[in-house]
């Protein structure tokens, strides 16, 4: 039989490598490598996604006009500027794909988000990764590799899988020195971990004093409904529309639009969310320090635990398995001597700390 061929670039395009979720021969697994709130959604969110089956026969909005509202109060942003989509990785590819295409460049940095470069393939794009400095997005370094070819910058802040910050004045200053016709998307996917003394902008006041600038957020990390795959962008009224063109009318259901609403109002949850991350993942990089394991400064809800090298990691990798808890890999990322772990509950993160000890002195 012959095969059908795809379209050229199609097969250059790497397949996303999803982290584990379970461990061969145990039964019960502490999951702690997907950024996935250990808490879960709102109990108020629950209750409205159990609700919503009598709807179901309904088709959804299609303009998600009651959700786009909602974070448009709780945000206090223009509900014209934004758009929804399923999970920010939905919106990430609209942007991509309305504004990228062959002979293009994307950039973006040496620790980011894995799925920058298969959406610039997917486009026909050609993805361009620039060094970060020790582990932070280095402005000088991006502004050198544009060319004229760069028609997007992709920015993580704060960043996945390092946890650092670029500080709101470097990320203004990449903001005025590109080039007016150069998109910077600032993906802010862990933006409400962000440490309240630090100096962030998760991207608002930029869209709202230029044209070139979007910024996307989600309901899959703070809000814990990774598995309702909802995400939003904000961007200038133009580029909205552009996006909505693209758009399939119904890409989100009544389900996750109604879910991620009641999710969004739970402001009390959201701050025991909050509360709780802070404090455990401040724990977990003490315990870890000073078990000779280092981490940068997080403003997520994970830590990058450093290792001596890529060997003593994949060991540390293994033993934690032993114990049925999973933690993410990065080498893919360039950061071979890395383990990203979420911060857990409680439990999760004593757990979690007690084998990173034991993996230490088994070693010595
Ligand atoms: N951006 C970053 C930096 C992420 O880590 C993730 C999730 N892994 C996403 C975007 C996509 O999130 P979602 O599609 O679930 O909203």
């Amino acid at each position: 039989m012959t095969q059908i061929t795809p379209q050229p670039g199609i097969m250059d395009i790497a397949l996303y490598q999803a982290g584990k979720s379970h461990v061969a021969g145990q039964t019960r697994v502490l999951k702690l490598s997907a950024n996935e709130n250990p808490f879960g959604p709102s109990p108020k969110a629950i209750a409205v996604a159990q609700s919503a089956a009598p709807d179901l026969h309904r088709y959804p909005s299609t303009d998600h006009s009651e959700l786009r509202a909602a974070i448009g109060e709780i945000h206090n942003l223009d509900p014209d500027r934004i758009i929804c989509g399923v999970g920010s990785d939905e919106v990430l590819q609209f942007v991509v794909q309305c504004y990228t295409g062959p002979g293009d460049e994307v950039i973006y940095t040496e620790h980011g988000f894995s799925m920058y470069p298969i959406l610039a393939r997917q486009a026909g794009a050609t993805p361009v990764c620039v060094p970060e400095t020790n582990r932070v997005v280095d402005v000088d370094l991006i502004l050198n590799a544009v060319t004229e070819r760069t028609r997007l910058v992709f920015l993580t802040n704060p960043g996945n899988p390092t946890g650092t910050l670029l500080p709101a004045d470097e990320v203004a200053r990449l903001a005025e020195q590109l080039p007016d016709h150069i998109l910077l998307v600032i993906d802010g996917a862990y933006a409400e971990f962000v440490r309240p003394e630090a100096r962030f902008d998760a991207g608002v006041n930029l869209v709202d004093t230029r044209a070139n600038v979007i910024m996307t957020r989600t309901f899959s990390k703070v809000y814990g409904l990774g598995g309702l795959r909802v995400g939003w962008g904000y961007a200038p009224r133009a580029i909205i529309d552009v996006l909505n063109r693209v758009r399939q009318p119904f890409n989100l259901s009544n389900l996750s639009l109604a879910t991620a609403e009641a999710a969004l109002r739970d402001r009390d949850y959201l701050d025991m969310c909050r509360r709780e991350n802070a404090k455990w993942r401040d724990w977990l990089a003490g315990e870890l320090a000073a078990l000779g394991v280092p981490s940068d400064q997080s403003h997520t809800n994970f830590i990058l635990a450093r290792f001596a090298d890529q060997n003593e990691a994949e060991a540390c990798d293994a033993l934690l398995q032993t114990r049925g808890i999973i933690v993410r890999k990065v080498a893919g990322y360039g950061l071979p001597e890395g383990l990203r772990i979420t911060i857990g509950d409680e439990e999760g993160c004593r757990a979690l700390a007690a084998a990173i000890r034991a993996f230490k002195e088994g070693a010595r």
